[in-house]
C-alpha cells in the first residue's frame, strides 16, 4: 500500500488551521498539528477524534526545535500558528514579533532541517493598510500596527528561506477569514465573533460608523481549499491574495444577521473597503470561491451556539478595548 503523503499544520486547532486539517484528512494525507491551544480550541478537531491519520501536538512555536520529531519525513507543513488582533499587538509589540517572527522562524529552521518539499504561509492583507482596491499583490507594503508588521516580516522570513536555503514557500494574503471556529480567545476582535455573540444575547449589534464599509469576506472553506492548493501546486516562491472579489457592506452582514443595531465610533486607519484582486490566485491555482455570501452567513448561523461562551462586547466595552487604538494610530 502507498504510505500516505505528511502534511504538519501549525495552528491546526484554530480557525482556518482546523478547516484545512479537514481538508487535507479528505484528501488522504497524514496531519500532524502542532498548536498550543493559546486561541485554538481541542473542540475545533473534536470532531476528527479518532481518524487514525491525525494526531495532535502541543508545542509553542518560540520553543519549536528544528529536530522536533513531528516534522520528520513531512511533505508539506502550512504555518497558521501566530497570534491576531489589533489592539493587543500595540499593547505587546514584543510578544507579537515573538511568536509571528521568532515562531516562523522556528517553522523554517524545522522545514529546512528535514527538507520539505513545500511550506505555504498564512499572510494577512493587513501588509496593505489602506489599499487601493482591488488590490493586487504588488500594491505598496504600509504596516500600521504591529500584528501588521509581524505577520509581513514572518512573510520575508520564508521568502528569504527560499532565497538562500532553497526551501520551496508560498504565501497567501488573506482577506477576511469567516465562518463556523472563528471565535476569538478574549480581545476584542473580529466582526462576526463579535455580532455573533450579541445576537445570540439579543443585544443590537455594535456598527462602526453608518455600517457602509465592506469587507471582502470569504467563507473559510474556501480559504483551506486555497491553502490545500498552494501546498500542493508545483509553483514555489509565489505570493498571492486571497479574497472573494465581491466586498459586502457591514449593513448587509447585519442584516442577513437580523437583529437592532447602535453606531459605535469609526476608527482610526480603518480601510472603508477592502477588496482583493485575487485573479493571481484564480489564473495559478484554478482557485474560485464555492460559498456565496449568503450561504456562508446562513451555515454560521446554524452553528451560532458555538459562540455562546464567547466574550460579549458593547459600546461601553469597546470603547475601553479600543482606547490604546484611538490614542496611538492615526490615519
Ligand atoms: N465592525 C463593526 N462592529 C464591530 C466590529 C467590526 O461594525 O463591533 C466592522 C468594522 O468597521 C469593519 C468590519 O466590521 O468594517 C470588519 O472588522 P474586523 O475587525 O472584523 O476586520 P478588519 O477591520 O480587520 O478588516
Amino acid at each position: 500500500m502507498l504510505k500516505n503523503k505528511v502534511a504538519v499544520v501549525t495552528g491546526g486547532a484554530g480557525f482556518i488551521g482546523s478547516h484545512t486539517v479537514d481538508k487535507l484528512l479528505a484528501e488522504d494525507f497524514e496531519v500532524r498539528v502542532i498548536d498550543n491551544f493559546y486561541s485554538g480550541r481541542l473542540e475545533n478537531l473534536a470532531h476528527l477524534s479518532g481518524n487514525p491519520n491525525l494526531t495532535v501536538n502541543e508545542q509553542d512555536i518560540r520553543s519549536l526545535n528544528a529536530n522536533n520529531v513531528v516534522f520528520k519525513d513531512a511533505d508539506i507543513v502550512i504555518h497558521f500558528a501566530g497570534i491576531g488582533d489589533i489592539v493587543p499587538s500595540i499593547n505587546s509589540p514584543k510578544e507579537y514579533m515573538d511568536v509571528n517572527v521568532g515562531g516562523t522562524i522556528n517553522v523554517l529552521e524545522a522545514c529546512r532541517a528535514n527538507s520539505i518539499k513545500k511550506l505555504v504561509y498564512a499572510a494577512s492583507s493587513s501588509c496593505y493598510g489602506i489599499a487601493t482596491v482591488p488590490t493586487s499583490e504588488n500594491a505598496p507594503i504600509q504596516t500600521k500596527y504591529p500584528y501588521a508588521l509581524a505577520k509581513y516580516q514572518g512573510e520575508q522570513a520564508c521568502l528569504h528561506w527560499q532565497t538562500v536555503y532553497k526551501l520551496p514557500v508560498n504565501s497567501i494574503r488573506i482577506f477576511n477569514a469567516y465562518g463556523v471556529r472563528s471565535r476569538t480567545s478574549g480581545a476584542y476582535g473580529a466582526v462576526f465573533g463579535v455580532f455573533l455573540k450579541q445576537k445570540l444575547e439579543s443585544r443590537p449589534f455594535t456598527v462602526v460608523g453608518d455600517g457602509k464599509q465592506s469587507r471582502d469576506f470569504l467563507y473559510v472553506t474556501d480559504v483551506a481549499d486555497a491553502f490545500f492548493r498552494a501546498s500542493t501546486t508545483k509553483k514555489n516562491g509565489i505570493i498571492w491574495n486571497l479574497g472573494a472579489g465581491a466586498p459586502q457592506s457591514i449593513n448587509k452582514l447585519a442584516g442577513l444577521l437580523g437583529g437592532e443595531r447602535v453606531s459605535i465610533p469609526k476608527r482610526p486607519g480603518e480601510p472603508d473597503v477592502t477588496w482583493a484582486d485575487s485573479s493571481k490566485i484564480r489564473s495559478d491555482l484554478g482557485w474560485y470561491p464555492k460559498v456565496s455570501f449568503e450561504e456562508g452567513v446562513s451555515l454560521v448561523l446554524e452553528n451560532i451556539e458555538y459562540w455562546r461562551e464567547a466574550p460579549l462586547w458593547d459600546q461601553k466595552s469597546i470603547e475601553k478595548a479600543t482606547e490604546t487604538w484611538f490614542s496611538k494610530m492615526c490615519d
